[in-house]
């Protein structure tokens, strides 16, 4: 597996660090409102390398992390006059319907923020034990002063990292670009975001989750990480830096893969332009799932998406085309084919993915296509049941028996086979009964 690894700007093969096994780190979702098509992009595209790297390797641990502690949480629980549990129960089950209906599959572990407090904290208590993080204010913080490699992964000085992001500047903050690693809990705050800490009751901060929660499920050094690369800055940043310092000996990642933006009809995405699309949004309309994962899926998936109503007509055309090119498929071939495995190894080279598959339907390999779609994750039986259901014209089924019985009468039994099986290829089958009598049903 050859990827572009933004921390060294060139392509690199994956190596594993224990032989034979490939430990990776995806940021997961913060459950305070239902997934866009943008976070299901990322999880997408994480499922695809997911299933590319299990077959490249014996053995492949991937930790995905769910977010249930953070500010927009509480925000989002107030607003609807909830309790911060019922919100995160809530979305995280939607989060999982949504993510089932893309066909991703699990993790290996989905650790939950509110569940690693302990290492947080351990974390956070080695990080000022060693000088490079200090309380302040009632808040701890990370001195980015103190980490000569701050700006390695954006590939930028402190100084650029200033002017060129939105640093929330507090008075209790060193230097503007200190982040947070235990903030004091607000009286107002739901008990159920409060926890008690060597600095007084509070909660964490975002970045030290990931790096808490990777290192006890894959240890301070593993394979890849990825995410957004809106993630890029500050947080996959900050996490570099508390990983590496809490952890001296260490590199933390050694891959970084970042998935680009998605937009709407050319259009960031915001509620506020109210061009925000769920995916829920997508299936209440009758888009299949695997619509859905196909056209994320159908960029590279380190250029910008846009998301628009061609893209989505184009999607389901291309779905429609697979699907009829297998409907006779005979005994499912269930290994991939090679070239599919050789196209996603090159940076998950997409395009030559999908002209394989139009390669294959024009050139009716319908099991190799069929093995390539139920890897890709894109093989989806409702295609087959919208297709005999629509095909179903019951006039022309009654007619065709007709014919039937009048080829049976006058003892042209070929001709009569040939209308029985010209319905079978429609998937209707016709079966004799008593009193001269036809019926039919479907396969
Ligand atoms: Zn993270």
């Amino acid at each position: 597996m050859k990827f572009f690894n933004t921390l060294t700007r060139k392509e690199e093969v994956i190596s594993t660090l224990e032989p034979e096994h490939l430990k990776m780190y995806v940021c997961g979702p913060t459950v305070y409102d239902r997934p866009h098509i943008g976070n299901a992009r990322s999880a997408v595209i994480y499922d695809i390398l997911f299933r590319l790297a299990c077959v490249v390797f014996p053995k492949v641990t991937y930790v995905r992390n769910i977010t249930d502690v953070d500010d927009k949480i509480n925000v989002a629980a107030k607003e609807q006059g909830i309790s911060i549990q019922s919100l995160t129960k809530r979305i995280t089950e939607f989060f999982y319907a949504d993510m089932d209906a893309l066909n991703i599959l699990r993790p290996t572990y989905e650790p939950r923020a509110t569940e690693h407090i302990v290492e947080m904290i351990m974390m956070i208590e080695q990080l000022i034990s060693s000088g490079h993080a200090y309380i302040s204010g009632g808040h701890v913080l990370f001195d980015v002063t103190s980490y000569n490699d701050y700006g390695i992964l954006s590939n930028r000085h402190i100084d650029e990292m200033i002017a060129g992001a939105r640093v929330e500047v507090a008075e209790y903050k060193k230097h503007p670009l200190d982040f947070v690693l235990w903030k004091p809990a607000d009286n107002e705050d739901d008990i159920s975001s409060i926890f008690a800490s060597p600095w007084g009751n509070g909660r964490p901060g975002w970045h030290i989750e990931c790096s808490a929660m990777s290192s006890k499920y894959l240890g301070a050094d593993f394979d890849i990480h990825g995410g957004g690369a809106d993630l890029q800055f500050p947080h996959h940043e900050n996490e570099i830096a508390q990983s590496r310092c809490a952890n001296p000996n260490s590199h933390f990642a050694r891959f970084w893969i970042h998935n680009g933006f998605l937009t709407v009809n050319g259009e960031k995405m915001s509620k506020s332009l109210k061009n925000f699309v769920t995916v829920r949004d997508l299936l209440d309309k009758g888009v299949y799932g695997s619509v859905i994962r196909y056209l994320l899926l159908s960029t590279h998936y380190r250029k910008p998406l846009d998301f628009n109503e061609k893209a989505l007509a184009d999607a389901q055309m291309a779905m429609e085309k697979f699907h009829n090119s297998v409907l006779s498929a005979k005994c499912p071939m269930f290994s991939v084919p090679n070239i599919i495995i050789e196209c996603l190894s090159d940076d998950l080279n997409i395009s030559k993915v999908i002209a394989e598959l139009h390669r294959m339907a024009k050139h009716n390999e319908k099991e190799e296509l069929m093995a390539a779609l139920s890897f890709l994750g894109l093989f989806d039986a409702q295609f087959f049941s919208k297709k005999s259901n629509s095909d179903i014209d019951e006039e022309y089924i009654n007619s065709q028996i007709a014919i039937r019985l009048k080829y049976k009468q006058e003892r042209n039994f070929t001709k009569a086979d040939e209308v029985r099986q010209e319905l079978v290829g429609r998937g209707v089958v016709l079966e004799d009964v008593a009193d001269g009598k036809t019926v039919w049903k479907i396969i």
